[in-house]
């Protein structure tokens, strides 16, 4: 079995080894919660940790920057990574497992098969990043049949990704319960994001448009009743191009049940936005109830 570190939490490296351990938990009807990240943990991670802890019996954290959902020019390479905090910060969580793969363990040699989403994936930040949904669902479906976790546990911050991995489960028959946690922000509402590292001062500052344009986009409807979907997307468009750092890559208002199709302002809304602060990429998004 995997290494045991000194903080009484188990570190595992192989496939083998998590599904090993799985397996034994399952047999003892011992309950496990999964929260899959890509490390340089922050307080939105830790939320999802906590919930997971809150609820099951084990909870298995999975850190692995997946290189299937990075386009060829994005920051795969440059992706922010610190296994050593994210270590620490897990085993003061109490965590009991952290699952460490490396890319030739999840995509050994003669790896070829994938998982495609469909037209969900083509959406939003489909259109800008072909692809990145496809990488998202082939690794979870592989992070699900390794860890067997009962519930899984993912961010509010990632709109379509949560739409992508609540249609994987049902399409898939995954007996996972996927379990979805609201957004952790900074104080000035900035969404917490392992990519805010990036942002220098004045652009961290500047980045704070995307949560003001989002909460703008929903007092139009919920204080005005403002019910033209591009009336809303043109103001929040004016408010977030006001901020010289900022370009808007999409400002979208979508149904929150279907996201493929965006309807009158009626159900559960999701208005959702990508912008670019100097050359880092941000998403953000919030949901509006009737
Ligand atoms: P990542 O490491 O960015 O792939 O994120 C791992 C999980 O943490 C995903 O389910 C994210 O949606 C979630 N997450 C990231 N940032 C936040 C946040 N600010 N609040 C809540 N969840 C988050």
């Amino acid at each position: 079995m995997g290494l045991r570190t000194n903080f009484h939490m188990r570190l595992l490296k192989a496939v083998t080894d998590m599904q090993a351990w799985s397996r034994k938990l399952r047999t003892e009807n011992r309950g496990i919660g999964f929260v899959p990240t890509m490390g340089a943990l922050h307080e939105g991670h830790l939320s999802l940790v906590r919930r997971s802890k809150d609820e099951n019996d084990f909870t298995v954290v999975s850190i692995f920057v997946n290189p299937t959902q990075f386009g060829p020019n994005e920051d795969f390479k440059q992706y922010p990574r610190d296994l050593e905090g994210d270590l620490n910060k897990l085993s003061s969580h109490k965590i009991d497992a952290v699952f460490v793969p490396d890319s030739r363990e999840m995509y050994p040699e003669g790896f070829s098969t994938s998982v495609h989403v469909g037209k969900l994936g083509e959406i939003l930040c489909g259109s800008s990043r072909p692809g990145h949904f496809n990488g998202v669902a082939t690794v979870v479906a592989k992070l699900f049949n390794i860890v067997m976790p009962d519930r899984a546990y993912f961010g509010q911050k990632d709109f379509q990704q949560t739409a992508v991995i609540r249609k994987l489960a049902r399409d898939m028959n995954f007996g996972t319960d996927i379990i979805i946690c609201p957004t952790v922000r900074e104080a000035d509402g900035l969404a917490m994001s392992s990519r805010n590292s990036y942002l220098n001062r004045d652009e961290r500052k500047a980045a704070a448009v995307l949560y003001k344009a989002l909460k703008h986009g929903e007092a139009l409807i919920k204080s005005q009743g403002t019910s033209d979907a591009s009336v809303i997307k043109n103001e929040m468009e004016q408010m977030l191009n006001s901020e010289p750092l900022a370009t808007v890559d999409y400002v979208e208002i979508v149904d929150v049940g279907n996201p493929g199709e965006v309807k009158d302002i009626k159900t559960p809304l999701a208005i959702c936005l990508a912008v670019k602060i100097g050359n880092t990429r941000l998403i953000d998004n919030v949901i509006v109830n009737y």
